[in-house]
């Protein structure tokens, strides 16, 4: 459930996942708005769902509707995907570990010094994680400073990592002690030449950068990165790992990841 959600691949990737499982399940992409939210999740209960996914802008609300929290959901404030047991609706948050697998896979998080662009639910995710996985140091760039503080504090007080803000105004510069930019806005969304203010100069070739937009997967702000010589992380990447640990979630079965990729990459026809 989210609003908007046209051209959101997951049901799609999902049900190709189903099948390769050899499931006979559906997933259904259901477009609420906010008023909307607490009926539709007692409607979901109603009709015997298994779970579900929460997209923007449900996961802070939903966390209310839910019959409990796993741990890191609760640390986060939000919820992506929920799942039933015992007769009650488990909210748990896999959009950071989403992102930490997809990351792991490239490169190791552990002693790294991080900067995250943004400071709302999907920020947060990642953040609360990469502090649990071990990086050095996360300076958190936000628009609006009461939400960027409100991340630093959480980084500090509930995961004991270093974290500091910077309101961010003009092109953010990023400084040669980094080593992870994570951009974690919503800017670039359905929009392929949407620029992010950062002085592109500023990234060195040894910096690895990541968006988290899925859609395009290969947003203007990671094209340029890669012209520089970063190493580049799309938001397919953590989408299919989010995806997949959902996927195993509700099913008691791993997925086939790459059947889940190829599938995303299909729907964008890439
Ligand atoms: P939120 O609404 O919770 O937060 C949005 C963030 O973006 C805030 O920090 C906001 O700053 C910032 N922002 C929005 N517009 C601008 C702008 N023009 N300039 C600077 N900052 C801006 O959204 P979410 O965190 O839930 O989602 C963010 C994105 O992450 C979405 O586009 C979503 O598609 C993507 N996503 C991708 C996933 C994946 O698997 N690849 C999984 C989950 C989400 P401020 O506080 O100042 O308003």
């Amino acid at each position: 459930m989210g609003q908007p959600l046209g051209r959101n691949p997951t049901q799609y990737m999902m049900e190709k996942a189903f099948i390769a499982a050899n499931l006979g399940w559906r997933y259904l992409t259901l477009e609420v708005s906010p008023e909307n939210l607490p009926a539709a999740v007692g409607g979901m209960k109603a009709m015997g769902f298994r779970g579900g996914n929460f997209a923007s802008p449900h996961q802070v609300a939903v966390v209310d509707y839910v019959d409990r929290l796993t741990e890191s959901a609760e640390l986060i404030g939000a919820v992506n995907c929920v799942h039933i047991a015992d007769g009650d609706y488990v909210g748990e948050n896999t959009d950071g570990k989403g992102f930490l697998q997809a990351l792991q896979e490239i490169s190791d998080p552990v002693d790294k010094k991080v900067v995250i662009l943004g400071a709302g639910g999907t920020a947060r995710a990642i953040g609360v994680e990469l502090a649990l996985a071990g990086v050095r140091e996360i300076v958190v760039a936000n628009r609006s400073t009461d939400r960027g503080q409100a991340l630093v504090d959480l980084l500090q007080s509930r995961v004991k990592v270093a974290a500091s803000l910077v309101e961010w105004k003009n092109d953010f510069v990023v400084d040669q002690e980094t080593d992870l930019l994570i951009q974690a806005t919503a800017v670039g969304l359905r929009d392929a030449g949407a620029v992010v203010p950062v002085d592109m100069e500023s990234l060195s070739d040894q910096l690895i950068v990541a968006d988290v937009i899925h859609n395009p997967p290969r947003t203007r702000f990671l094209r340029e990165a890669a012209e520089r010589g970063c190493t580049v992380l799309d938001g397919v990447a953590m989408l299919v790992n989010q995806a997949a640990r959902d996927f195993s979630i509700w099913t008691g079965i791993e997925p086939d990841k790459t059947v889940m990729r190829e599938s995303v990459e299909e729907f964008f026809e890439l």
